[in-house]
């Protein structure tokens, strides 16, 4: 089967919460590889541009000013299927709705600190990993 690759990073409210193993451990086991992998904080002007998509919508001073709140970890994670997969490990936006045993399940604290980010399409996907390794 083709490997497909999908850009997560692990937000600030799990890197605060020393999340940052439980996480990677959980996406190895779901099949994942680790292509690419860095440490970095956000700065305003980086977050904003990230979440451009989302600059109309009511959460996005809130959720720029998270992101840029501490240190995230950006991967690029690779498997058969890699996008929609992920999506599926990840869970639900909003951890009570998210599956049992998804990451957001197991880790977020609210619809906005929900531990982790995943591309959503792999047009997008592509856009996201240039974004933070660009080749
Ligand atoms: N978000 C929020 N409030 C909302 C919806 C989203 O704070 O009502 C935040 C949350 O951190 C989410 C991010 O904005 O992960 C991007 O939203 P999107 O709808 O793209 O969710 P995702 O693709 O991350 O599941
Ligand atoms: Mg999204």
């Amino acid at each position: 089967m083709t490997a497909e690759r999908t850009l997560a990073i692990i937000k600030p409210d799990a890197v605060g919460r020393n999340l940052i193993g439980k996480i990677i451990a959980h996406l190895e086991g779901a099949g994942f590889v680790i292509r690419e992998l860095q440490m970095t904080r956000l700065s305003e002007d980086e977050a904003r541009r990230f979440y451009e998509v989302h600059s109309e919508r009511p959460f996005y001073q809130s959720l720029v000013a998270f992101m840029t709140s501490g240190r995230c970890v950006p991967m690029v994670l690779e498997r058969h299927s890699a996008v929609s997969a992920l999506r599926e490990t990840i869970g639900a936006t909003d951890p009570a709705r998210a599956a049992h045993g998804t990451v957001r399940a197991l880790y977020a604290e609210s619809v906005e600190r929900n531990a982790i980010h995943a591309s959503d399409s792999p047009e997008n996907a592509a856009r996201e990993i240039d974004f933070f390794f660009p080749s």
